[in-house]
């Protein structure tokens, strides 16, 4: 019923792809993240609320069909149907059932609810697809709440101390997560054109976050206390110098890691992730009842073997093509 072909992940009785890589008639996709939506298909099914985010980065004219959570379509006798995945906005988990078989396409997902995506909902079935980016038990991540005490924390103790604070997160789905949580009450916030961008296609959606966007040219005098969204494209750029004297901090899984930060060369390492650690990936796994788990971009070889030993499930690893290339492009989104 699905087939792993160089293209990207098949069902041949529905003939669809879903997240391909290469060009093809038909697309499902889980979110508007670049290694998942990509240019060149003939049509695009995705979820409401990614509709404008797709246009925005793949052009105004592409041809898109929406669902929402739940609603359900049927392709040659295949029932397609989308669930909240958690991972960022519209993101989702694609359910398809095909003469009483059910797969489930994770996408990228987490588990945590960060209180602007739809939270996780685990759906039952007999194969299930997953990521497996913080596959490993040493990415264990504190509940989120911990998370936004801190950055308000942190944005507070800069203020007193007269800078800047530049929390540096993807764009779409990490800024978003940060600019919903960030108290409004300590300063002005600021925003990266490529966040700026994002967040005018999720207004259109309905969806307003705050900030204000800083055009390339714009001179700033004198701004202390401020908070500064950007992705990490801004370091070291003309753009982010202006916002001088500041801190950074870098909001990623890979914070979690010793050293990580250093790495990076900035002030602080916060560990807000938009995908599951390695204990909301046993939970979600074990929660959809399936036997059959295919593992896909991350720790692939090393966390199917750990859901075959501790729970004796039939986990496979499953290679991608384009694997390199991938994951430089999802270096910057977790
Ligand atoms: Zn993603
Ligand atoms: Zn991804």
């Amino acid at each position: 019923m699905i087939e792993f072909r160089p293209e990207g992940i098949y069902c041949p009785p529905a003939d669809v792809y879903i997240d391909p890589w290469l060009p093809v008639a038909r697309a499902l996709i889980t979110h508007a993240h670049s290694d998942h939506a990509r240019t060149g298909h003939g049509k695009y099914l995705c979820h409401t609320l990614s509709e404008e985010v797709l246009r925005l980065r793949l052009g105004q004219d592409i041809a898109v069909q929406t669902l929402v959570y739940g609603e359900s379509i049927s392709l040659n006798g295949v029932r397609i149907s989308f669930h909240p995945a958690g991972h960022i906005i519209g993101s989702a988990q694609i359910r398809l059932e095909y003469k009483g078989e059910v797969w489930v396409v994770s996408g990228d997902y987490k588990v945590f609810s960060d209180g602007v995506s739809t939270p996780f909902e685990p759906v039952k079935c007999h194969s299930f697809i997953t990521e497996s980016t913080f596959g490993l038990p040493v990415y264990d991540f504190v509940p989120f709440s911990d998370i936004y005490h801190e950055m308000n924390q942190w944005w507070s103790f800069n203020t007193r101390d007269g800078f800047n604070s530049v929390f540096i997160g993807y764009s779409l789905g990490k800024a978003q997560n940060i600019l919903r949580h960030l108290d409004t009450s300590i300063g002005e916030i600021y925003l990266h054109g490529a966040v700026a961008n994002i967040n005018d296609a999720l207004g259109r959606s309905g969806l307003p976050f705050p900030g204000k966007r800083v055009p390339e040219l714009n001179v700033l005098k004198n701004t202390i206390g401020a908070a500064i969204v950007a992705p990490m494209s801004a370091l070291g750029s003309p753009w982010l110098r202006r916002f001088k004297p500041y801190r950074i901090a870098v909001c990623s899984g890979w914070m979690a890691l010793r050293g990580a930060r250093r790495r990076y060369g900035v002030d602080k390492g916060i560990v807000l992730s938009d995908h599951c650690d390695f204990k909301q990936l046993n939970q979600a796994i074990l929660a959809t009842g399936a036997e059959n788990i295919y593992v896909t971009h991350g720790y692939q070889p090393q966390y199917s073997q750990w859901l075959r030993e501790a729970y004796g499930l039939n986990a496979v690893e499953v290679k991608t093509l384009f694997e390199a290339q991938l994951n430089e492009e999802i270096q910057e989104e977790i």
